[in-house]
């Protein structure tokens, strides 16, 4: 046995380090490093997250089946071989487990139709997989790519099936004949979301109010907001905060419309995010939030956003809003 004394200089790095060494390694001399030495060879072979790293960095997977059929290494040497089929690496952004928001609007869609939320002309027919959006769009717009949206991994509402929409797969996901792990991916991930689950009431009450915190603090001025009737407000609020409230039934806008449908002006806003506002008639939120809970809840009534306020007997709604989407500058 080696001791301290003589072991190596690099092998007295912290095994982290030793492992940020072999990632910078192209693969065949990895592999020449197994050759080099027992301490090595141990290192690369024995240690399971050293291939489940080189894995992810060269084939953008990082989810294998659990059993133990199949080692990374194995999994390796089939990406590199190509003797099994190549795994859609964009599913790795995927959770295992979708947040109760895509839940709920996964099961809003699969029973009615809605547009979609990037044309608002075609019905909606994928929902993103997204961790961080709901968002839904038709077959055009699922094509069309921004920074962030639409996410490649899509889900197809009417079949239940993910899709990858990125170039390099364009292809359904998960099926027979593709890679064993894929399939165990997809299925864990479908499972999940469309399992009735105990608790789903109290994990949807945690998911809003870390949707309603999160779309709060947002400091983004450009950003549109929307109009949810106060007493509504309220009721979401409750039902956010305190355990064993209901669910709210519809977002009742009708109460901030005029007999002609059109917003009532006379009606009083919050000017201070951060204040409660109690004598007011609605609560102003982030588009974000707007379009999640339009679908989760559906409205009585119309939308009220920002562009409702174009006429000048809006010019006091609007300074309300402004007043409200800055108040961040009025605290030092
Ligand atoms: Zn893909
Ligand atoms: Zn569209």
């Amino acid at each position: 046995m080696l001791n301290s004394h003589t072991q190596p200089p690099i092998q007295k790095l912290s095994p982290e380090l030793q492992l940020q060494l072999v990632l910078c390694l192209d693969v065949r001399d990895v592999i020449a490093l197994v050759l080099t030495c027992k301490h090595f060879s141990d290192f690369i072979l024995k240690n399971e997250s050293v291939f489940g790293r080189l894995v992810e960095r060269d084939y953008g997977v990082n989810y294998k089946r659990p059993d133990g059929e199949q080692t990374w290494q194995g999994f390796y040497k089939d990406q590199h071989t190509r003797k099994a089929p190549i795994c859609c690496r964009h599913l790795s952004r995927v959770q295992d487990e979708p947040s109760e928001t895509k839940r709920v609007i996964y099961r809003v869609a699969s029973n009615s139709i809605i547009k979609c939320d990037f044309c608002h002309l075609e019905d909606a027919v994928y929902l993103s997989m997204n961790p961080f959006s709901e968002s839904q769009a038709c077959r055009s717009c699922v094509k069309v790519k921004t920074t962030e949206e639409p996410f490649p991994v899509q889900l197809e509402v009417a079949t239940g099936s993910l899709w990858c929409m990125d170039e390099s797969c364009s292809r359904k996901l998960g099926d027979e004949n593709s890679n064993v792990n894929e399939q165990y991916k997809v299925k864990t991930v479908l499972n999940n979301l469309k399992e009735e689950k105990e608790g789903s009431l109290d994990r949807r009450r945690k998911a809003e109010h870390q949707l309603y915190v999160q779309e709060l603090r947002r400091e983004d001025m450009k950003l549109k907001h929307y109009l949810v009737e106060k007493a509504w407000g309220r009721t979401w609020m409750l039902f956010r905060t305190r355990e064993g409230s209901s669910l709210p039934g519809k977002i009742s806008n009708q109460k901030l419309a005029r007999s002609n449908g059109s917003l009532d002006p006379s009606i009083r806003l919050p000017v201070d995010k951060y204040r409660p506002s109690p004598e007011t008639h609605a609560d102003i939120i982030s588009e974000k939030l707007w379009l999640y809970l339009q679908k989760a809840y559906g409205v009585q009534g119309k939308p009220y956003s920002e562009d409702d306020l174009q006429y000048p007997e809006y010019a006091r709604l609007r300074g309300y809003i402004d007043d409200f989407k800055t108040s961040i500058l009025a605290y030092p």
